[in-house]
């Protein structure tokens, strides 16, 4: 019997059945295209699927051998080019927008002989924490459907929760790959900013914004950050640093490594049962060779204040390019007689393109720019965002990792903080210093609750220094026992 079943869907397994039990790749992606035409109607994970290009690319490029992930299948979120592919940031405004290049990680994922295998659904322009605010409208939590699967990235997570793709690509501005990993019990990375090219990945904060693995487990991280992983000229954020091979680092041995818990992460806003979750990682950490000390983040109580600053402002500019001259959705109001100047196509497309969410940013996001208003917001964020990476710095002298939950709760219900934004922006609390202070952080799951719902532990390290995430979180996923 061929080997191919949920609980060998990994990027790893497949490779090993790949190469020794007969496996092929055509097998595998039928099996999951059954199980997204199945499972699609009721969790929404892709924003686009076209089932035939996918078998029909398959069948006419030959995956080269040797490679990397020879026949994997992965899923992209719905903010990275891939060559006539729709992608649409799951907004109206980018409706039909068909990219003429890949993204840099596109390419590098097909040169390693990756099957791109879908894009998934997202918050608008990744503009939330809930995959609500998509204009296809939301992904459910394959946990539990009535739930959120988390954003914006929550596409990503979901679908490789459920199983409907091995892995998948998501990106990060404040927490978008690692709060969805968290409530869907998955593995997800932000890397150091510069690490991997933001080439072809359409901005929403420039400075903060960052692509990352979405994965079931650890090992696949790692396999993937060495293929996208690296310096890429076409951005000129891109560090140019060695890529090392970070499988080295999956070594089950952390005996020696000093650990830091910020006092900070563990107020009011925790539930008990996340509280609980996390102290008992902790307390393994320890049984495991590590050393725990409380250290201090002062300035982390300011941190969703400053996001919000930079993220809006920097979302407000980068989307002004959307004015319906050059992507997606223009206006037909103008054309059935209502008015014909510039400014009114303008107007009316962009009030008829973006959702309420995108809209809200971008008026805070102006707002803040203004003159008058720049010196008392922008300025003074930019200064407190430097104090916040300052904080790390000095905490990086005493330990190796820090460890913290990755959200305060797990995944909550459809729709309860939809119409709260303020809630729904406080649910990035644990996750956003790290984009502020441009530092990789790894989401990993670390038990389940009494309803079964996943919770997420983060791990963050110094810039550039993945590997220690990755050898922590690696000894952690094979000897937890929750
Ligand atoms: N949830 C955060 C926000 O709404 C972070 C989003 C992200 O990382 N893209 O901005």
């Amino acid at each position: 019997m061929k080997p191919l079943n949920l609980e060998n869907l990994s990027i790893s397994s497949l490779k090993e059945s790949y190469k020794n039990k007969g496996l092929i790749p055509q097998e595998v992606i039928n099996f999951l295209i059954a199980r997204v035409e199945s499972l699609e109607p009721r969790l929404k994970a892709f924003a686009h699927f076209d089932k035939e290009k996918i078998l029909k690319e398959l069948k006419e490029n030959n995956i080269p051998s040797g490679k990397a992930l020879c026949g994997i299948p992965v899923t992209v979120k719905d903010n990275i080019c891939v060559k006539d592919e729709l992608t649409t940031c799951s907004s109206k405004i980018l409706e039909g927008f068909v990219p003429p290049y890949n993204a840099t990680v596109v390419e590098r994922l097909k040169s390693a002989g990756a099957v791109l295998f879908g894009k998934t659904n997202m918050d608008e322009f990744a503009f939330g924490s809930s995959c609500e605010t998509s204009y296809f409208g939301p992904t459910r939590n394959p946990w539990d459907i009535a739930r959120v699967p988390g954003g914006s990235s929550g596409g990503s997570a979901a679908a490789v929760a459920a199983s409907e793709t091995v892995a998948a690509l998501g990106t990060d501005t404040g927490g978008s790959i690692r709060q969805p990993a968290s409530f869907c019990g998955v593995v997800g990375l932000k890397p150091t900013y510069g690490r991997v090219s933001r080439y072809g990945l359409i901005a929403f904060a420039s400075s903060l914004d960052q692509i990352g693995p979405i994965t079931q487990n650890v090992t696949d991280a790692a396999l993937l950050m060495n293929v996208i992983a690296g310096h890429d000229e076409m951005d000129s954020t891109s560090v140019d640093l060695p890529v090392p091979d970070y499988t080295k680092a999956l070594t089950k041995d952390i005996k020696g490594m000093k650990l830091g818990v910020p006092r900070e992460y563990f107020t009011e806003g925790i539930t008990p049962e996340v509280n609980e979750a996390i102290k008992k990682s902790i307390n393994l950490f320890k049984d495991l060779g590590a050393s725990v000390k409380e250290i201090s983040l002062p300035h982390t109580d300011y941190a969703v204040s400053v996001y919000y600053i930079v993220a809006t402002a920097e979302a407000s500019s980068n989307l002004a390019r959307f004015d319906g001259v050059q992507y997606g959705h223009r206006t037909k109001s103008l054309e059935q007689g209502e008015g014909d100047s510039l400014v009114k196509m303008y107007s009316r497309t962009r009030a008829e393109g973006f959702g309420a969410e995108a809209k809200r940013r971008i008026i805070l996001g102006t707002y803040v720019l203004s003159s008058g208003y720049y010196d008392a917001y922008y300025l003074r964020a930019l200064k407190v965002r430097a104090l916040i990476k300052k904080d790390f710095e000095e905490a990086f002298k005493e330990c190796d990792c820090i460890v913290t939950p990755t959200s305060p709760t797990v995944a909550f219900k459809l729709g309860e903080k939809l119409e709260n934004p303020l809630s729904m922006y406080l649910s990035d609390i644990y996750t956003i210093s790290a984009n502020l202070a441009g530092i990789p952080a790894m989401s990993i799951p670390c038990g389940l609750t009494q309803e079964n719902l996943p919770v997420g532990l983060q791990i963050l390290a110094k810039p550039f220094d993945e590997e220690s995430i990755f050898r922590l979180a690696y000894t952690y996923e094979q000897n937890n026992n929750w």
